[in-house]
């Protein structure tokens, strides 16, 4: 695996924080839902269409700061696994280029030590304005109309890349796929726009393309090779096997 291999570009999904207890997404009917559960432990699923879209906030703003809210306080309940760590170990060690890219909203890179790290969907501990469009910090809740520290305007709104807008840093993550020897997805079901589409760049690039998933995903088929199970286990073996 080593061989010839300076350049590293490694997309990461939701199936990456599934062994640290969040929850990815479920499909049923070709409708997504995202599980949760209420207070008395029971679960429940928010259709997507709900809390991930514009049209979403600006229907029921309550309802989808109060769903952020909840993933929020759910941070300090859950800690990053041996995928998390292995990546961490990976990016400390590796000489060459090497870019996390996830599309996780938690802070489970960043707590198990990630450095080269961008969050491409935004983060759960940062509230965007929508008026001025700073981000800040934010690690509390986020009721709907908190002014923003910079413009005023009662604006702020959680720092997410909802479906139908453009996700972060996309220029960095495209430089960095166009000068990958390898690029590696792990945990993603392959089904979300843009970076389903990363490794088909990658491939005609001429990177060798590897997928660590615990089902074969929707995009599969584009990768040179697969390799199923969970992540916690996958991903500290080719760590071992990329540093030798
Ligand atoms: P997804 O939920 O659509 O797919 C998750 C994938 O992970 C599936 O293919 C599943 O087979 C795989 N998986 C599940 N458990 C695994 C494990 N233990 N090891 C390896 N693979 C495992 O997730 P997605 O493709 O990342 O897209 C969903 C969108 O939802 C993203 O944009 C993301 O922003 C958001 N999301 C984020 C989180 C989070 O921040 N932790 C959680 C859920 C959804």
């Amino acid at each position: 695996m080593k061989n010839d291999i300076q350049n590293i570009v490694i997309l990461t999904g939701a199936g990456l924080s599934a062994e640290s207890g969040i929850p990815t997404f479920r499909s049923k009917n070709g409708i997504s839902y995202w599980e949760s559960t209420d207070n008395a432990g029971v679960p429940f699923f928010h259709r997507v269409e709900d809390v991930c879209t514009p049209e979403a906030l600006a229907r029921n703003p309550a309802l989808v700061h109060r769903f952020y809210d909840e993933r929020r306080t759910t941070l300090a309940t859950v800690s990053p696994n041996p995928a998390h760590e292995a990546l961490a170990a990976l990016d400390a060690a590796w000489p060459g280029e090497l870019l996390i890219v996830t599309q996780n909203v938690d802070d489970l890179h960043e707590r198990a030590g990630a450095k080269r790290l961008i969050h491409m969907h935004g983060e759960l501990q940062s509230a965007l304005c929508a008026a001025c469009g700073k981000a800040v910090p934010w690690t509390q809740a986020l009721p709907p109309g908190t002014v923003c520290m910079g413009c005023g305007q009662p604006r702020l709104r959680p720092d997410i890349v909802f479906f139908g807008e453009m996700p972060y840093q996309m220029d960095a993550i495209d430089e960095a796929v166009r000068h990958a020897d390898l690029f590696v997805s792990i945990g993603t079901s392959g089904a979300v726009y843009p970076a389903a589409g990363f490794v088909q760049t990658a491939r005609h690039v001429g990177a060798r393309t590897l997928e660590l998933n615990l089902d074969p995903s929707a995009g599969s088929i584009y990768f040179e090779d697969s390799r199923l199970g969970p992540a916690s286990q996958l991903v500290p073996q080719l760590v071992r096997e990329l540093l030798g």
